[in-house]
């Protein structure tokens, strides 16, 4: 083997000079926390929520402290109580089935398809179980978002999205999170913008977003929020909502108002990358790339693709073989959890389910970060390294 990649898929972006000289800005005066404010002095908090609803185009916006706070914040929102069924998908990361269970709430799991989206079939056999369904748009696939809004609307079920990984796609030219009631996102690490932790929630719902803002912790301080509804809207529910804090700060705001101004720069960046390790992916014997909808107009800060129905001894091979020449995949077939990783069935806080589609989607997909820091060539070698991993394999007896 000559081809070894040497970098790092952990590795993001160091955070943006004006990023920084803002941070410095709010340590050397102190005020960290949102409601601390000179007089006549607008917060970065409150100046990021107004940044985050231009961009989205959404009539309200709340900073929280993380992506899984905002989802929890939503389905309190939205008044899910203990014991209710919240229909979720099947394939996603551990704090959305984790956000259902806080409430005391069911995870009832919603089927794969084989372009990673939620399974609309199954969804609607399952849409009279619930009022809420939280959707995950996992690894940034978003499904024929048409057909699942009419069904929800014709069973009265309530869409939460989990835009984790879609800030800043659209679907048909609006952005994602905008076509459900309340679209949750997360600014962790990992995600589009960075501030270590943090999270935002939309919603064009007056009442809906005065009670996340009461959840969020604003005490009675809500009139100082920009991207907020108007004093009467808080008069009308401030006596019910508990005090769940779960507040931004100004110096994680203070580091993405820059981040959120360069997003569509970054997001061209990362689609270079995508398409160049997709495109060097596509016709390896035994690999299926996942084929997006015209619709969509994604982010590619991650990669999936199947190796559909292999036994999994080999995808284990090609697993081992990659990362043997520097190329870290992520397995969602694994027996047991691990990283980041974990699947439906490693959840049992929440009722049994079997779903026999997803397992056999899940056994086949592998999933890659595209950090930044990868440069163009760097895609390309990649792709190198799965193709001629994979073709090893899937050619040996
Ligand atoms: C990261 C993530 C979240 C939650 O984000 P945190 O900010 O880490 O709480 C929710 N859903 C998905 C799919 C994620 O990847």
């Amino acid at each position: 083997m000559t081809d070894k990649f040497q970098g790092n898929f952990t590795q993001q972006e160091p955070i943006p000079e004006e990023a920084i000289t803002a941070a410095l800005e709010v340590l050397r005066h102190g005020r960290l926390h949102r409601y601390n404010t000179a007089p006549g002095e607008l917060s970065q908090t409150a100046l990021l929520e107004q940044d985050f609803a231009k961009l989205t185009g959404a009539k309200f916006a709340l900073s929280v402290a993380s992506g899984g706070y905002a989802l929890a914040c939503a389905l309190r929102a939205l008044n899910v109580q203990p014991g209710d069924k919240v229909l979720t998908n099947a394939f996603t990361l551990a704090p959305v089935p984790g956000a259902i269970a806080s409430l005391g709430a069911q995870p009832i799991f919603v089927d794969v398809t084989e372009t990673l989206t939620i399974d609309l079939d199954d969804l609607e056999r399952k849409l009279p179980l619930a009022r809420v369904l939280m959707l995950s748009h996992m690894r940034g696939h978003l499904c024929d978002m048409d057909r699942l809004i009419a069904l929800c609307a014709a069973h009265n079920v309530q869409i939460i999205e989990d835009c984790a990984h879609t800030m800043g796609a659209t679907w048909n030219g609006q952005q994602s999170g905008r076509q459900g009631v309340i679209g949750c996102y997360s600014t962790q690490t990992y995600k589009h913008v960075n501030s270590g932790e943090g999270g935002f929630l939309i919603t064009d719902d007056a009442e809906i977003a005065a009670r996340a803002i009461m959840l969020s912790g604003s005490y009675m301080l809500y009139e100082r929020h920009l991207a907020a509804p108007g004093p009467e809207v808080f008069e009308q529910i401030k006596y019910d909502m508990p005090n769940v804090s779960g507040r931004m700060d100004n110096l994680r705001a203070a580091i993405l108002r820059p981040q959120l101004a360069a997003l569509p720069e970054q997001i061209k960046r990362w689609n270079d990358r995508y398409r160049v390790v997709e495109n060097g992916l596509r016709s390896t014997p035994g690999l299926t790339v996942i084929d997006r909808d015209a619709r969509e107009n994604y982010v590619g800060s991650s990669i999936q693709f199947l190796l559909l129905d292999w036994p999994s001894p080999k995808v284990q091979a090609v697993l081992d073989r990659c990362a043997a020449a520097g190329v870290e995949l992520k397995w969602f077939g694994g027996a047991e959890p691990s990283g980041f990783t974990s699947r439906y069935d490693s959840w049992r806080y929440a009722p049994a389910q079997s779903l026999p589609q997803s397992d056999r989607i899940l056994a086949g997909l592998l999933d890659m970060r595209l950090p930044l820091t990868f440069t163009l060539e760097d895609c390309a070698q990649i792709a190198r390294i799965i193709r001629t991993e994979v073709s090893a394999v899937f050619q040996e007896a």
